[in-house]
Formats: structure tokens, C-alpha cells, sequence
């Protein structure tokens, strides 16, 4: 198949926009037709051409998809009803790909009539919801000649993940609706089971608990549940076709000469839940016909506990389940846990931030993927990733288990060097051309410490600036920041500087200057009149403290020379940014490289693992030779953290793991995009895709004193409402939403009915 193929795209409805928009930014020439016109707008602005007739839209075509309802439309497109159909209007020798699911001896009729044109036919099912369409995951059965199957590989590649070559003509459907089957008799069934245990007197979340515990466990049973329970169903699939595809599937049996039990069962009982609740109703509704029949509800009662230990994996992660967040369960352990604690600690937690007020602390059970559990069973899908460490998942088993071998076969730490430590080195390197020498540290805050310390002793000067709006750590001279908060807009004085709490020594603020990100004048000004004092420059590019806002590459750029001219270093604080927005880092992005950067979070995976390098010459004044830069400390190196460094890094360099999380990141974008612009909210999303900042704001803001103009406390109270359904953030949008790898597995029609909900909400509350 020659690249960029010529594509029509029959069907752009729920399923057929987002593959057409997958083949379009694939660089396919796709010509998109529907009835209802208004679907192909968004296609048209991606560069499709839009066609009035199907006759119009194939002319010329090489490949032809559809995307349509069902059997009926499927014949009447492809057959024609009163005039010629789709297959007689194609060009001889291009191949038909139909995504629709069929019926097998329909799609067998049109193999047939396709042959004698001199056209392929290839019946492509598709399955997975409308968000694994977008984000080209579909799973595809396609049946049909291997030959046209084969050519068109690359094309199934674009709009799905796993490609399933079934054979014979009619496969494809068996294998779609037989998965349908599972499904739909899941459904029927999961309600059976919790109506015995609840009419039994087994609390409703102990018997939910226990069938995910056993060999009845299902993705219905993962996932449906919470529906269930608050008695809302998702209406994203309704009855009707649940009983179309029932009477395809006992048709297939009967094709076959025999009848299944089971199909047939299922379609007598979904059929019953149309009679009474209407075509259109949602599949779960099969549950409500059976608690209306007993006359219970399947609802736990407020207050209802867990009678299990909380299991530590609520959410597999499994490749293909859709992750939700679920916050039904009652908030039982939490209160008591929090006034235990704050017998022991200030505040009762372990670091300042964690503190959300007595009845918002979390405490977290256990974490997985992009999950966290709460004490009382709560799951949230965690946009905070602990201040952005987490760049795969939480308890990624490749990382961990490179962990464990170093436990368990070579040790934790000597105190000596180790082959490791080289080699980690050589990883950095190889993904960031600025690195040539490097250390090791701990944390963020040590790998700053480590960086500045270098810069001085390099220049021999001690002054350093940073910029307003950043955060580089606990390390003394970095505490201090502009009060934003207590400064006016329009006010033509900076904001005030202030230290970050008490126990800062005033004289360290006598070292620091700060400025205004992309202020020019201020730039210039402060190497004016301080050029000849300054060791250093400390930034981060993009800001991962305020909101993702970055610097302008003319202003980074202004920097840079700035810096060369006056013998200062320049340091980019790639804390957030490294190993997660690129490969490379801010620095890749830009193109402009520092003299020193520090690296630390994405690096482990969350194991507390940092470093600084950057050029041999400035690096080499490290050492215990006479006048050296002093450096080390007890964990420096220690080989859990190495070991967690080398697994990520190797999968980072390796893999599209970061590609991924772009592209996640850009999906949620779209996602909340339209919520907002539903909402007739004014918003601008600030940074790359793995690491964004939410803005209500009609412009991307470019300066901290920029982010006053936000509608920050709607953006508090929308992140509050989030968090209430599942969703977790920081309520400041100051901190950006960090994705991992594993946040492709979530379930993004859920994460728009959050949060339009929660827009809906924090829009009607009043401050
Ligand atoms: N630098 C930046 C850019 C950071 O965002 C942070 C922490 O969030 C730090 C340094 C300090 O890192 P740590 O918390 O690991 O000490």
C-alpha cells in the first residue's frame, strides 16, 4: 500500500470520526461522507475533503472504510437498496474495509459480489470504546482475503492496537460478537450475584469485594459496579443493540446447527428490558429489571463497611481495561487515622504539602499503574503522580523487579563505586547531548544544592538569580519567592520577595536576585548591573511550579548569551521536566543547553534518585583535590535508586513510553477542552502534553504576574469536585497535571462526565 494512501471514510459517526481523524494525522489523503453533514466538520478542519454522496466520496479511492450501525445499513451501503451500492462504484482493485459489526453470511454476500468487480472486500470489527478509537487502540477481527489483509496492515496499524487475522469472510463478525456475548451475559449476571449476597445480608461492597477476589471476576465486575450501585448507568451503549447482537450471535449457532443456551437466555432477558425501559435505555438496565422483579435495590447503605481487608490491587493493570476513578465507599478509617497521626507528627504527616485540612488528608493504601487507593477503599486516577516522579506508573514491574534483583543479589549500598554508577551515567548521557560529566544526589533540593555549589566554585563568585515563579528545592537560598499572592495586578512594582516560611536566615537573601520570566528589561538589567557578581543563573524553562508557563526561546536564548558574555553558568532545574516532556528534557525543545542541569523525579519512577552534570570543565571542579567543590553524602548512588534509574531510563530510551504520555496528554487535553468550552468557560492549556497546566484564562499566560489573571479559586473549586469523583490533582493550578504511561489506559468518556460534572458544580458555587 503506497503512503500517503488515498482513503474515502464512509460513516464518521462515534467510531468512524476518530479512526478517519487517526488516518488524516497518519498523512493519509482521506475523503470523509456521512449523512449527517455536521459530523465531518471536525475532518474538514483536520484536511479531509468532504464529499456529498458515497459515489463521490470513493471516486479515485484506493481503500474505502465504513463505519455504520449495523447489518441493515451495512447492506444498504454496501448493496444498495434501490441504485447501485458502495462495491459498485469502487475502483477495480482497491479493497472495501468494513469496521461496522455484521452479520457473517452478509459479509460472505458481499465477498462474493466484491470478487466478480475485481474489488477486495475485508469485514474489520472493531472493539474497545470510542476513547481507544482516538487513541488508535482499537483491538480489530478482520476476515476476509489475507493477501488485501496483509497490504493494508498499515492502514489497521494507524486506527488500532492489537490486529487479529481471523481468516474466511464472516470471521471477523463471530469473533466481534462472541466477545459481545461475554460481555453482555457478564452483565446479566453480575446483578444475580450481588441480589444473593445482598438478600443473604452480606453487606453489598464485601460481596462486590469478593467476586473480584474470585474466579468470578470480570471487566463487568471492575468496572460496572459503581454504576450499578449509584443505580446511573453509562448510556454509551444501549439495549437495542445488545439485543441486536444477541439475535446475531444465536443466529451464528443456529448457521452452525445448534442453539446456545446462553445467547438465547440473554436475548430473552435484554429483550424484556427493552419492552420496559425503552430501546435507547442503557445495557445495564438488564440489572435494574431484576432488582425491580425482587423489589430490592442494589444500593449500599451510607455508612456501609468493607467486611475484607482492603485489597492492595484494586485495578489490574491489565493492557486493555478502562481505568476509572471510584469514590463510593464510604469515608470510614480516614478520621480516625488522621487524629491518631497528628499525635506523632506536626500536622499529622510526614511533609508539609500533604496536608489538606483534617478531612482532606489523604492517607493512600496502596498505589497502582495511575491509581491510588485511600484507606477506606477509594480509587483515584492521580493527575499529582507525588509532584511528577511517576513517569511509567506506580509499581511498574519492570522497574521494580530490576530493583529487587539488586536487592537481593548485589545489595543496597558499600560506600564504594560501583560499574552501575558508570553505566547510569552513559544512560543520561546518551539521551542528553549537554551531559558530560555528572554526580549523584538524593533529591531534587540535593541536586541543586550540588549544582549551585559547582557553579560557585567554578566561578568563584556567589551571587545567583532565579526566576519568579519557580521552586528549586528546601535548600536555603531557594526559599525565597515574589509573593504573587499579595501583589495587585496592573501594579507597575514587582511582588514583594518573601521567604517560603519561617527558618530562613534573612542573609541569604542577600545572594539572590529574582526575575520576571520572558521580562527582557529585567533580564538585561540585572546582568548590567550584576554581570561581572554572578555564578549562575537557576530556571526551569518551562515552569512545572506555576502552571507549565514557559519561556519564550528568544528570551531563553538572550539568556544563554547573557550568561557566555559575563562568565555566568547557566543552570536549567529539569527536577520536573527531565525525562518527561522529552527525552532530552526543556533543553531538547528549545535546543539550548546549559551549562549544569539537575535531574531527579522522572528519572526513578518514584525512587528518590537525583543527579547534576553538564560540561567537564565546570564538572571537574568537583572533587577532594585541593580547592575542590565538596560532594557526597552516605545514599549518594545507593543502588536501589541506581538500579530504579537504570530500568527507567532504559525503557525511556527505548520505547515510546514518553511519546505516549505526550500523546495521553494532548487526549485529555481535547477531552476537558470541550468540557470547558461547553461550559462557556475561557481556558488555555500551557506546556507539553505530559506535563500541562490548566489555565482560566483566555491567553496562554507567559509571566507568573500573568497567572493572577486566571480564574484560580474556579480552577480550586473545579479541581475539589474532581477530586470528590475519583480524579486527583493538586487544587492549585499552579501545579501542573502530570501523566504517566499508564494513563492511557483510562477510561476518558468517564473523565468527561467528571468533569462536566465538576465544572457544573464549582460554576454554581459561589467562593
Ligand atoms: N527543582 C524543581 C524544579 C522542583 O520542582 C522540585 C520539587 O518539586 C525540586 C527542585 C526539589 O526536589 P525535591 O522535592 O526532590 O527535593
Amino acid at each position: 500500500m503506497s503512503h500517503p494512501t488515498h482513503i474515502a471514510f464512509i460513516g464518521v459517526g462515534n467510531m468512524g470520526n476518530p479512526m478517519a481523524a487517526n488516518l488524516i494525522k497518519a498523512g493519509h489523503h482521506v475523503t470523509v461522507m456521512d449523512r449527517a453533514v455536521e459530523k465531518t466538520q471536525n475532518l474538514a478542519a483536520l484536511g479531509a475533503k468532504v464529499a456529498n454522496n458515497i459515489q463521490e466520496a470513493v471516486q479515485g479511492a484506493d481503500v474505502i472504510f465504513a463505519s455504520l450501525p449495523g447489518p441493515a445499513q451495512v447492506r444498504e451501503v454496501m448493496l444498495g437498496s434501490s441504485g447501485p451500492g458502495l462495491i459498485d462504484c469502487v475502483k477495480k482493485g482497491s479493497v472495501v474495509i468494513d469496521t461496522s459489526t455484521s452479520a457473517p453470511d452478509l459479509v460472505k454476500q458481499i465477498v462474493a459480489k466484491a470478487k466478480t468487480l475485481g474489488v477486495d472486500f475485508l469485514e474489520a470489527p472493531v472493539t474497545n470504546a470510542v476513547d481507544f478509537a482516538a487513541l488508535g487502540r482499537l483491538s480489530i477481527f478482520v476476515g476476509g482475503d489475507e493477501g488485501a489483509y496483509q497490504r493494508c496492515l498499515p492502514l489497521f496499524n494507524v486506527i488500532g492496537e492489537k490486529i487479529f487475522y481471523v481468516g474466511q469472510p464472516g470471521n471477523g463478525a463471530t469473533v466481534k460478537l462472541l466477545t459481545n456475548l461475554l460481555w453482555f451475559v457478564s452483565a446479566a449476571t453480575i446483578g444475580e450475584g450481588l441480589m444473593l449476597g445482598a438478600k443473604a445480608g452480606v453487606p453489598l461492597h464485601t460481596v462486590w469485594e469478593a467476586i473480584k477476589s474470585s474466579a468470578g471476576n470480570s471487566w463487568v465486575a471492575e468496572h460496572d459496579v459503581p454504576s450499578i450501585f449509584a443505580g446511573h448507568y453509562d448510556p454509551s451503549f444501549s439495549l437495542a443493540l445488545c439485543v441486536k447482537d444477541l439475535t446475531l450471535i444465536n443466529d451464528i449457532a443456529k448457521s452452525q446447527g445448534y442453539s446456545l443456551k446462553m445467547g438465547e437466555m440473554a436475548k430473552s432477558l435484554f429483550q424484556e428490558a427493552v419492552d420496559k425501559y425503552g430501546e435507547q435505555a442503557a445495557e445495564l438496565h438488564v440489572v435494574k429489571l431484576l432488582e425491580e422483579r425482587v423489589g430490592l435495590f442494589l444500593r449500599p447503605p451510607m455508612g456501609e463497611s468493607i467486611s475484607v481487608e482492603l485489597p492492595s490491587k484494586t485495578l489490574e493493570s491489565s493492557t486493555q481495561s478502562k481505568v476509572r476513578g471510584n469514590t463510593t465507599a464510604p469515608v470510614l478509617r480516614q478520621p480516625s487515622i488522621m487524629a491518631q497521626a497528628h499525635q506523632h507528627m506536626p500536622q499529622g504527616v510526614a511533609e508539609n504539602y500533604r496536608y489538606w485540612g483534617d478531612d482532606k488528608t489523604l492517607f493512600i493504601q496502596s498505589a497502582e499503574g495511575c491509581c491510588l487507593t485511600d484507606c477506606d477503599g477509594r480509587t483515584f486516577v492521580d493527575f499529582r503522580l507525588g509532584y511528577g516522579p511517576i513517569i511509567l506508573g506506580y509499581r511498574d514491574k519492570r522497574v521494580d523487579q530490576a530493583v529487587v534483583d539488586q536487592i537481593q543479589n548485589r545489595g543496597t549500598l558499600s560506600g564504594f563505586a560501583t560499574e552501575l554508577d558508570t553505566e547510569v551515567v552513559e544512560q543520561i548521557k546518551g539521551l542528553c547531548p549537554q551531559i558530560e560529566k555528572v554526580r549523584f544526589a538524593n533529591s531534587g533540593t540535593e541536586a541543586v544544592m550540588g549544582a549551585v555549589r559547582t557553579a560557585r566554585g567554578y566561578t568563584k563568585r556567589d551571587r545567583i538569580v532565579i526566576v519568579e515563579g519557580g521552586f528549586h528545592g528546601l535548600y536555603d537560598e531557594m526559599m525565597w519567592k515574589s509573593d504573587i499572592e499579595h501583589w495587585n495586578l496592573g501594579d507597575v512594582n514587582a511582588p514583594n520577595v518573601i521567604p517560603f516560611g519561617a527558618g530562613i536566615p534573612h542573609k541569604t537573601r542577600d545572594l539572590v536576585d529574582i526575575i520576571g520570566l520572558n521580562d527582557e528589561a529585567a533580564l538585561e538589567h540585572v546582568f548590567k548591573t550584576r554581570g561581572d557578581t554572578l555564578a549562575c543563573v537557576v530556571l526551569e524553562p518551562i515552569i512545572g511550579n506555576a502552571g507549565s508557563i514557559a519561556a519564550t526561546p528568544k528570551w531563553l536564548a538572550r539568556l544563554r548569551e547573557l550568561c557566555n558574555q559575563n562568565g555566568s553558568l547557566l543552570i536549567i532545574d529539569e527536577v520536573k521536566s527531565g525525562f518527561r516532556v522529552a527525552k532530552g528534557g526543556a533543553q531538547s525543545l528549545y535546543g539550548i543547553h546549559a551549562d549544569l542541569t539537575t535531574f531527579a523525579k522522572a528519572m526513578g519512577n518514584g525512587y528518590p534518585v537525583a543527579a547534576f552534570g553538564g560540561r567537564a570543565d565546570v564538572m571537574n571542579v568537583v572533587g577532594s583535590h585541593a580547592g575542590g567543590v565538596v560532594h557526597g553524602g552516605t545514599y549518594t548512588a545507593n543502588l536501589v535508586a541506581l538500579s530504579a534509574a537504570h530500568a527507567t531510563l532504559d525503557i525511556l530510551a527505548n520505547t515510546n513510553a514518553l511519546k505516549t504520555c505526550e500523546q495521553v496528554g494532548r487526549d485529555i487535553q481535547a477531552v476537558l477542552g470541550r468540557v470547558f468550552t461547553h461550559a462557556g468557560i475561557e481556558h488555555a492549556f500551557a506546556g507539553p502534553g505530559a506535563m500541562f497546566g490548566v489555565h482560566f484564562t483566555p491567553h496562554v499566560p507567559t509571566t507568573y504576574r500573568d497567572w493572577k489573571k486566571t480564574n484560580s479559586e474556579l480552577y480550586r473549586r473545579f479541581a475539589w469536585q474532581l477530586i470528590e469523583h475519583g480524579l486527583m490533582l493538586e487544587p492549585d493550578s499552579r501545579e501542573p497535571w502530570f501523566i504517566c504511561e499508564a494513563h492511557q489506559h483510562v477510561d476518558l468518556s468517564w473523565l468527561e462526565d467528571v468533569a462536566t460534572r465538576s465544572i457544573q458544580v464549582a460554576l454554581n458555587t459561589a467562593s
